[in-house]
């Protein structure tokens, strides 16, 4: 069977991850959570105190590019991959609330994006891959066979987030998570390049109020059917 690649698009915390992870799985594809990229730039800016009190040199951060390595590793136990930086895997300490609050300005440095983008189609040139991000079906694979656009009530996403944060053992308050994530989606939807947006030939997927089983069969059906086209 011919493999396709599959782009997941849409607003902060909305559970694209979770179905991409899923949706590779069943698929054996592999899945990228191209966020994770941008995250893991954050976070090597903080730590290099190139983020300093919220500010930061636009050049500087395009020249810690040069130091910046990513790649990721499949967790043994889980099956899922997990990013890596410069040789260390940070899949958690990307999921803090300071690295959220800076990822948006970061990822939207066009010198930033030139270099994950051209990373996250190298990832995929084989297809057989399942990414989720911003900009995956209108920019990183404008031909991937199936795009999804998700998105969730403002409400329901903050309480998922804060959930899924407090389980890893991440404190966060509710009004912080819910902040970071509005700002976020302002951010991330008026930024200059590739904001996000649904492509034209993306199906749109409201989960407000559906579960993750009937999501996951809502996609894995669309997915089937474009891999026997
Ligand atoms: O998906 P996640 O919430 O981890 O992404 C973190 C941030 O990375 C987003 O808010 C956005 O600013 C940026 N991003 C992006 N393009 C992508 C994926 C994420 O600009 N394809």
């Amino acid at each position: 069977m011919p493999k396709i690649t599959i782009a997941i698009d849409g607003y902060s915390s909305c559970g694209k991850s979770t179905i991409a992870k899923g949706l590779a799985l069943k698929l054996g594809y592999i899945y990228i959570d191209s966020g994770a990229m941008y995250r893991a730039v954050t976070l090597y800016c903080i730590q290099n105190n190139i983020i300093k009190n919220g500010i930061f040199n636009e050049q500087q951060v395009l020249d810690s590019m040069n130091h910046i390595h990513l790649e990721f590793s499949v967790n043994p136990s889980t099956h899922v991959s997990e990013i890596v930086l410069n040789g260390k895997n940070v899949e958690k300490e990307i999921r803090g609330l300071q690295v959220a609050d800076y990822v948006s300005p970061i990822s939207a440095l066009k010198g930033v994006r030139g270099k994950i983008v051209t990373l996250q189609r190298e990832f995929g040139k084989n297809k057989g891959i399942v990414m989720d991000g911003r900009d995956i079906g209108t920019n990183v694979f404008p031909d991937a066979e199936l795009k999804i656009f998700m998105t969730a009530d403002e409400t329901i996403r903050s309480q998922r987030r804060w959930k899924e944060l407090s389980e890893k053992g991440l404190h966060v308050s509710a009004e912080e998570i819910r902040k970071n994530l509005s700002q976020r989606d302002y951010d991330d939807t008026h930024r200059q390049h590739n904001p996000l947006t649904q492509a034209k030939d993306a199906v749109l997927l409201d989960n407000s109020s559906m579960s993750i089983n009937d999501q996951l069969d809502f996609v894995l059906k669309l997915a089937k059917e474009r891999k026997a086209n």
